[in-house]
């Protein structure tokens, strides 16, 4: 009698999961609605947008919309790109853990968690030196490691470390970097939003030492890549 009640109290107990995470289920709904719905399939980024905390990413003031289908003000002038364009990217640019891949435009460093969630080694620039000191305590304090991190102009790409897996660009060059192409390594991919006004989304794939080939995928607005000195 007395086991039975001590019991019924234990399993009454209520795990406020739920309640400890409010952002989970807004979480859950993104990845339902805006990623598995529109066709994403690798469920390596799949399982990676649904484990990154994105209202991490984005202005305190900003959380209750971080789920939102789209881009958001990061200050600046710079935005955290929309959450389906960031899966989409990823999944044409194919990491797997373990592999060596450079980010150009680190911004909230939301991108960056997810290839660190996936178990890639991560090299990102970012040009606005305090935009990178934020992304790099965000990163710091969910505990991803296996990232580096460099202020600087991404147009010269980390020529020390190349030469890499994957390369992602997350800001738009008028054309594809010449120099970026050439810290593929060979049978590596990079995903590039390129053009002045009208942009599309470009994967080009590192055929040989001098050969690449270039896929126009999808039309696409980013901010600008600048130049740096
Ligand atoms: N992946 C980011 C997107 C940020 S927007 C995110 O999800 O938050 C693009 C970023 O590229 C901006 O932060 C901008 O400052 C940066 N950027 C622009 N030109 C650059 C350059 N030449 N080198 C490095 N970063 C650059």
């Amino acid at each position: 009698m007395f086991a039975a009640a001590l019991l019924s109290t234990l399993f009454i107990l209520p795990v406020p999961t739920e309640a400890m995470d409010p952002y989970s289920e807004l979480r859950r709904l993104m990845v339902e609605e805006q990623i598995k719905a529109r066709g994403i399939r690798d469920p390596l980024v799949i399982r990676a947008m649904e484990k990154v905390p994105r209202e991490e990413f984005v202005p305190r003031s900003l959380r209750p919309e971080a789920y939102d289908d789209r881009p958001l003000p990061i200050g600046h002038g710079q935005t955290i790109s929309q959450p389906y364009i960031v899966a989409y990217m990823t999944e044409k640019l194919r990491p797997r853990p373990g592999d060596k891949i450079l980010e150009i435009g680190t911004g909230s460093g939301y991108q960056t968690a997810i290839l660190a969630e996936i178990g890639c080694r991560v090299y990102t620039i970012e040009i606005i030196e305090e935009l990178s000191l934020r992304a790099q305590k965000v990163l710091k304090k969910l505990g991803y490691k296996n990232i580096h991190f460099k202020v600087g102009d991404g147009y010269r790409g980390w020529p020390q470390e190349a030469p890499f897996d994957g390369i992602i660009i997350t800001a738009a060059p008028p054309k594809i970097p010449g120099e970026l192409k050439k810290q593929m390594k060979i049978g590596g991919k990079m995903v590039v939003p390129a053009g002045d006004y009208f942009q599309y989304l470009y994967l080009v794939e590192r055929t040989g030492a001098e050969a690449w080939r270039e896929k126009k995928l999808i039309p696409v607005s980013f901010v600008p890549m600048v130049r740096g000195n």
